[in-house]
């Protein structure tokens, strides 16, 4: 049979174990959110049951020795009954805190979860008077009375109530806290089963006790929330909160702070960026908000949940943010120019998941705008992205794709060539211009088959054998640069166009100089072999890049196109028109030859003329048009 000394054991187990989880907690700082200190609450409550139990233990068997020993078993009991009453409800708002359930309960419902807390405390707390929930005897005899089964009524009420909780909440938490609760709730009804078949058991509170432990470890432990480096909540968190507080109905004003300078930061303090860039903000950022709302998306980006029912004024947050960014940071005593694009958007409002969310962190910015703040409207671009990529992504499958024509012309006003210029319709956007989607289809790996898919339609065309019959030199093909130093990318544009048996000199491409001066060796190589197999090359966009002049002129091109801007420039300024000369005049006496894109106008022509280019391009002639209309064009100019 058990005797007191196993209850003694117990109940110091658990007193011992709900001390290291308070110096544990306590160690690791988790003491400032709402969810800590009710977990600190429970493991007060659960300490002096542990306390009670002990002194149960010791003296009740003594409690017929003397007034005093009967008084410490009196006082024992009262103050189990006083602190466990309150543990369930406690529970069911650590609960209702963790899921982010509690801040969805209207004031009204709040009210109406309090009042079985708040009768059964009072029942507990005025025993001595009422003696409602429990009495001893003259012969030092515990009973329990009809207030007790109210007291476990209304723990059972909470118990189920935290189950809804965690029913309704269940996908957006995370699996390790699932794990966690579901151990915890086994563990405690175990503990009250082995106290129900046998009352001298005493387990209850050790098995709650290590079930909090386990709830320790894995809820209030948020490693795998934190992003180690900074401190701050980490990009899952950032997930699954998002997902909660749109579970939950939470107004939440999204701050986005992107770092668009972080690598020159890294260059000029000489070190990890991250961690300079952290180092310099967290200490700000904590300034405004609690460190539990600020999330590290990607190196270089912050994030600040604004819930509405805790910052009423994101705007305001947003002004003090955008105007700190104004000024100078300092680190070390060095000062460091932190560049930064703010973004604020609206839950549920603007975005409707975290897909969304991500997008707005991750995407490349607008590259047509140098706003630092984006919200409401600006941001539309997000939504805009989202769904071309979609189109991207489907246009293949749905044939949307469309290969342009835009006729090239000798200076003689003669049919020189065309430029293939893809075009995109799709059955929600409408139409769709490359300037848009090619960037995309780059970001998400869509350009290679998008690409192969131009080369096809062009070596279907000159198959056809239309464009020797008029004359024309070659058909330009545009190339993403990225592709082109792809391994393997000789092999596979060969393997297309001997597939069509059509004669490669026919096949002209197109790239950008805008590539980085490290990888000019690759690219050489590159257009070294495609050249050898007989297809030509050309500049395209030349005048618009940065790249090192020297390297350009040094790969193994047929033609340079000089970019529209620089004709356009040339008619608005007499140093636009000194750069065109002179570029034309450089490329001239290196040997190449040179078509002028953009051109719109008769004077465009006389002009280009005089400086003795060799082809000419732009709407002037046509614009780019379908294969069909282009085939009547030249049928007409023949
Ligand atoms: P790009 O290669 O520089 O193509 C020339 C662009 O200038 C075309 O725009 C054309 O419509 C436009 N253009 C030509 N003449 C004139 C003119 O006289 N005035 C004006 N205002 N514009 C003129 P588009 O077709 O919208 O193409 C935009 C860019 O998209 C292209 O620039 C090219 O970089 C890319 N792109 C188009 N098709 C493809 C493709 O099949 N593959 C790849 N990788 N990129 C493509
Ligand atoms: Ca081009
Ligand atoms: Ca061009």
């Amino acid at each position: 049979m058990l005797d007191f000394s196993f209850a003694l054991g117990v109940s110091v187990a658990a007193l011992m174990l709900c001390i290291v989880n308070i110096i544990y907690t306590f160690i690791q700082g988790r003491v400032d959110k709402t969810q800590n200190k009710i977990f600190l609450i429970i493991l007060a409550i659960l300490m002096i049951n542990s306390c009670t139990g002990i002194s149960q233990a010791l003296f009740n068997p003594l409690r017929m020795v003397n007034d005093e020993t009967g008084m410490i078993v009196k006082v024992s009991r009262y103050l189990y009954f006083a602190t466990h009453t309150a543990l369930c409800p406690m529970f069911f708002y650590y609960v209702s805190s963790v899921t982010g359930q509690s801040l969805r309960l209207t004031k009204m419902r709040n009210v109406i979860y309090t009042i079985p807390f708040v009768v059964t405390e009072f029942m507990a707390l005025s025993n001595p008077i009422t003696n409602w929930v429990w009495t001893m005897d003259e012969n030092m005899e515990f009973h329990r009375n009809w207030a007790e089964y109210l007291i476990y009524l209304a723990a059972l009420l909470y118990f189920v109530s935290c189950f809804i909780t965690l029913g309704s909440a269940w996908a957006v938490l995370a699996e390790k806290r699932k794990m966690a609760l579901v151990f915890f709730f086994v563990l405690v009804g175990v503990g009250v089963l082995i106290q129900l078949i046998n009352k001298n058991a005493k387990v209850e509170v050790l098995t709650e006790v290590i079930g909090f432990t386990g709830v320790m470890m894995s809820v209030e432990n948020e490693d795998d929330r934190i992003d180690f480096g900074m401190g701050f909540y980490n990009r899952a968190a950032l997930n699954l909160d998002i997902m909660g507080a749109l579970h939950n109905n939470r107004k939440v004003s999204l701050l986005v702070i992107r770092i668009t300078n972080a690598s020159i930061v890294a260059k000029q303090t000489g070190t990890e960026n991250s961690g300079v860039i952290s180092d310099m903000i967290s200490d700000y950022l904590k300034m405004i908000t609690k460190r539990y709302y600020i999330y590290v998306a990607n190196p270089g980006t912050f994030v600040l949940m604004l819930y509405k029912s805790v910052h009423p004024n994101p705007e305001e947050i947003l002004e003090t943010v955008a105007n700190r960014f104004e000024n100078t940071w300092f680190y070390h005593g060095q000062s460091v120019p932190l560049n930064a694009v703010l973004m604020m958007a609206e839950l549920p409002g603007q975005m409707k998941d975290p897909v969304s969310v991500f997008y707005m962190i991750d995407s490349p910015l607008p590259a047509d705008t140098d706003k630092k703040v984006f919200r409401g409207e600006d941001l539309n671009y997000i939504m805009r992205r989202q769904d071309v990529e979609s189109a991207v992504s489907r246009g293949l499958k749905e044939s949307s794709f469309e290969v342009y024509y835009q006729p090239t012309y000798f200076m003689d006003k003669r049919l020189h060539g065309a430029e293939a210029l893809l075009r995109m319709h799709d059955r929600e956007l409408g139409d769709i211009y490359p300037d848009e989607f090619i960037p995309i289809a780059e970001q998400i790996g869509m350009i290679d088959p998008i690409d192969d898919y131009v080369l096809e339609e062009v070596c279907r065309f000159i198959k056809t054998g239309l464009p020797k019959k008029f004359g024309m030199d070659s058909i330009n093909v545009n190339l993403s640069v990225m592709q082109c130093m792809q391994p393997g990318f000789v092999k596979r544009i060969n393997g297309i166009v001997e597939r069509y048996g059509v004669e490669k000199r026919f096949i002209n491409f197109e790239i950008t100089e805008s590539i980085a001066a490290s990888d000019y060796r690759i690219l050489s190589s590159v257009i070294s072999s495609l050249k050898q197999e007989g297809f030509m090359f050309s500049m395209d966009d030349y005048g618009t890049g940065y790249s090192n002049v020297s390297a350009v002129f040094s790969l193994n091109l047929d033609v340079v196109k000089i970019d529209k801007s620089l004709l356009w420039n040339a008619e608005k300024s007499e140093l636009g028109m000194i750069i065109l000369e002179n570029t034309i005049r450089m490329i001239q006496q290196i040997k190449k030859r040179i078509l002028v894109e953009g051109v719109e106008t008769e004077a465009q022509i006389e002009l280009l003329e005089k400086f003795g280019v060799d082809y000419l391009q732009g709407f002037y002639f046509s614009k780019p048009i379908p294969k069909s209309v282009f085939i009547e064009l030249i049928s007409r100019e023949l």
